[in-house]
C-alpha cells in the first residue's frame, strides 16, 4: 500500500488555506517527502502521520515554493527525537542550497546527507520505492519530477513448490521472501516464484511546461501528481512565459500517458476555486481531481492487468 498528502497546494505564493508544494509519502511506516514549501512543519502536525519516520527529503527544484520550509523542517525532526540519518536529495546546486537555508540551524541530533539527483534513468531507492528521478522543462532551472514504484513479489508457485518436495508448512515463508533449508539444501524464494505482478506507481511533476521526458515517464502509471498552475485559457501566455502547466495540459498529459488518475496541485493564487474548473477538465481526462492542502490518497496493489485500487479523502 501507498500512501501520499499533499500537504502544501500552492504555487508561488501561499494563500490562507493553501500552503507551499509539498507532498508527504509513506509506505509500510515509512516516510519521505517530495518537496518542502513554506508551510510544511504545519502540515505533517495536522496530518500526524510523524516526523521521525522521515527519512528522504526529495527536491524538484530550487524555488522559494519548494524548498524555504526546510530550515523549520529539520528544527522539528531534532525536537521529534530524530538520531537516524536524513537524506536530501535535489538538483546540482543542492549543497550550495541547503547550506545557505541552513545558517539559522542549530547543530542537529542526526546526521544529513545530500545527495544529487543521479544521471536520468538511473534509479534511487527510498522507503522500498524505485524511484526515478527525471528533468522537465521550467526554463532556465534545473528541475525535476519522480516516477515512484512500489514494486510487487511474484505469484508464488506451488507447482515449483511440490516439484521440489517443498512441505506445505515452508511455502508461507518462502512467500514473505524468506530462504528455507529442506533437507540441508538452501531453497531461494525466487525458485518458487510463479508470475510477476505489477507494482504500484505514482509520479509526481510540478512546474514544467508539457514535454517529451514528461510523456515518458508518466506512461501507464496508477495515479500522476501534476501542477494544474492556471485553469483559464487566457492564462496561457503566463504559463508559457513562466514555464507552468494549464490544467488541460495536465488532462492531456494524463490522457496520453493512460495514467489511472490525475491529481492536480500547485495553484496559482489567481486560480480562486479550482474545483469549478474540474467539469471542463474531466472532458480531457475523465479520472482528475483537484487537491486540497491534507488530502490524502490511498493506492492498493491492483488485480492482475488493472490500475491500482484509488481512494481519497
Ligand atoms: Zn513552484
Ligand atoms: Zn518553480
Amino acid at each position: 500500500m501507498l500512501e501520499v498528502c499533499t500537504l502544501g497546494t500552492g504555487g508561488t505564493l501561499p494563500l490562507a488555506d493553501r500552503a507551499l508544494s509539498s507532498l508527504y509519502v509513506r509506505v509500510n511506516g515509512r516516510s519521505m517527502l517530495i518537496d518542502c514549501g513554506e508551510g510544511t512543519q504545519v502540515g505533517i502536525r495536522k496530518l500526524g502521520w510523524g516526523f521521525r519516520c522521515i527519512e528522504d527529503v526529495l527536491l524538484t527544484h530550487f524555488h522559494g515554493d519548494h524548498c524555504t520550509g526546510l530550515a523549520g523542517l529539520l528544527l522539528s525532526l531534532e525536537k521529534a527525537g530524530k538520531t537516524e540519518t536524513l537524506h536530501i536529495w535535489g538538483p546540482r546546486g543542492l549543497k550550495r542550497v541547503v547550506e545557505g537555508l541552513c545558517v539559522i540551524v542549530p547543530p542537529l541530533s542526526f546526521p544529513v546527507l545530500l545527495h544529487e539527483l543521479p544521471p536520468e534513468g538511473k534509479e534511487l531507492e527510498s522507503v522500498g520505492l524505485q524511484i526515478r528521478a527525471f528533468p522537465v522543462d521550467h526554463g532556465g532551472i534545473p528541475c525535476y519530477g519522480y516516477r515512484m514504484t512500489l514494486p510487487r513479489k511474484p505469484e508464488f508457485s506451488p507447482e515449483k513448490a511440490r516439484a521440489l518436495d517443498i512441505p506445505v508448512t515452508e511455502w508461507k515463508r518462502l512467500q514473505e521472501g524468506e530462504t528455507v533449508r529442506i533437507h540441508g539444501r538452501k531453497i531461494l524464494p525466487e525458485e518458487v516464484a510463479g508470475k510477476p505482478r505489477k507494482g504500484i506507481t505514482a509520479v509526481f511533476s510540478t512546474d514544467t511546461r508539457p514535454c517529451e521526458t514528461l510523456d515518458r515517464y508518466t506512461r501507464d502509471a496508477d495515479l500522476l501528481i501534476l501542477e494544474g498552475m492556471y485553469a483559464d485559457e487566457e492564462k496561457m501566455p503566463q504559463a508559457l512565459k513562466n514555464h507552468h502547466m494549464m490544467f488541460r495540459e495536465a488532462a492531456e498529459t494524463a490522457r496520453r500517458a493512460e495514467a489511472g488518475a490525475l491529481l492536480l496541485t500547485h495553484f496559482s493564487t489567481s486560480l480562486e476555486d479550482p474545483e469549478s474548473h474540474l467539469e471542463e477538465t474531466r472532458k480531457i481526462f475523465d479520472k482528475t481531481w483537484t487537491a486540497k492542502d491534507g488530502e490524502t490518497v490511498t493506492l492498493r496493489y491492483p488485480r492482475e492487468e488493472e490500475k491500482a485500487w484509488i481512494s481519497l479523502c
